[in-house]
């Protein structure tokens, strides 16, 4: 009983959801000791392409979990439809029992916002009653520490990432993406090893106010909630989406190059101008957006994004705006100029 106890206070002692994944899996293991335990989630935004992704594997002789890296390349990802026991785990609501050497038992796993997800347990014997109840109670707690987290870390209206969680993360994915990268200059120097670097996009809904001032608040907030969603369909599941308060909303994402991250910004861009919404119709949007360097802070990051972003504002709007691109063109060299008027 007191394992049961221990394995809670650690469970329910994380704010990680990565940790907490992991962390579940190590419960799981010592309370039932299985051949192996393994937690994978739905991902993807379009319900008919939706992948696995595993987020914790454990076997028995195992010191500590492993998982799919979070940055994996979607397409590699088995499909929904390769796993039917864990589809109807989930269809279902209830366990389901696969048979055979091992003994599978797929366990559904629910947030109240987040993707589902399943817990698989593999046993030389079939769990018995008192075990299946042992971790459907946990997952129960499970399921209410991560609706308690999604309290404290999304807005309301568009279920996105609050600004309180932005600077967390940002460290996070910067440790990640320093190694290799140089500090001056180093907005297109690609990371070492992963190819890949960070990018921050501000995004700003242009005239909002008239919006609001229009059809009136609710409706701007209709307005907010529907580009929420085209925001969600146009990046990839392990992009980060805020809403920072207003109509401001950030993107952390982590793409090839300066190019790459534009396409991906212009796409969104370029969904927001096609789409009716409704009464409103039409709205557009300015998006600036900015490569990590080392030794960038949460506000230094989004200064140059906004920067960008004032730069879309102020010569048009409805455009996505490089940092980097607009620093070579000699649109930003000096703070105090704006703009491209110079006198010699
Ligand atoms: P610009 O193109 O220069 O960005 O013009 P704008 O009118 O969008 O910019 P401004 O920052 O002047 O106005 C932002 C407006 O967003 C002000 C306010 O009416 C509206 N707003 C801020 N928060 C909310 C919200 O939570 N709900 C709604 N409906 N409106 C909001
Ligand atoms: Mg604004
Ligand atoms: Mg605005």
């Amino acid at each position: 009983m007191s394992k049961v106890v221990d394995h809670l206070a650690e469970l329910t002692g994380f704010r990680d959801r990565d940790v907490l994944d992991t962390t579940l899996a190590g419960a799981l293991r010592d309370l039932l000791e299985p051949r192996r335990v393994a937690i994978h989630r739905c991902v993807g935004e379009d319900t008919s392409a939706r992948r696995w992704l595993t987020r914790a594997r454990l076997t028995a002789d195992e010191a500590a979990a492993t998982a799919d890296p979070l940055w994996v390349e979607f397409d590699s990802l088995p499909k929904l439809t390769d796993f039917p026991a864990r589809l109807a785990a989930i269809d279902s609501h209830e366990m389901v029992a696969v048979p055979g050497d091992p003994h599978v038992s797929v366990f559904p796993l629910f947030t109240d916002r987040d993707v589902a997800g399943v817990v698989e347990v593999e046993t030389a014997q079939p769990l018995d009653d008192e075990q299946q109840r042992l971790v459907a109670s946990i997952l129960r707690i499970y399921r209410n520490f991560q609706s308690l987290l999604d309290y404290s870390e999304r807005d309301t209206l568009t279920g996105l990432l609050n600004r309180k969680t932005f600077d967390e993360a940002f460290y996070k994915l910067s440790s990640q993406a320093i190694e290799g990268a140089t500090a001056e200059g180093s907005e297109d120097r690609r990371t070492r090893g992963s190819g890949q670097i960070h990018f921050i996009g501000v995004l700003d809904i242009d005239h909002f106010k008239s919006v609001n001032d229009t059809y009136g608040h609710l409706i701007g907030d209709e307005v907010l909630l529907l580009l929420s969603r085209l925001m969600r369909s146009c990046f990839r599941y392990h992009d980060r989406l805020y809403r920072f308060g207003g109509e401001e909303f950030v993107v952390m994402m982590r793409c090839g190059d300066d190019a790459d991250a534009g396409a991906a910004f212009e796409r969104l861009r370029a969904s927001v101008e096609a789409y009716t919404f409704p009464q409103v119709g039409r709205i557009t949007v300015s998006v600036g957006y900015t490569a990590l360097k080392a030794g960038d802070t949460p506000s230094s990051a989004f200064e140059r994004a906004d920067k960008a972003v004032y730069w879309a504002k102020t010569h048009g709007r409805n455009q996505v705006c490089s940092h980097a691109d607009l620093l070579r063109r000699g649109e930003l060299g000096d703070d105090n100029k704006v703009g491209d008027v110079e006198l010699f």
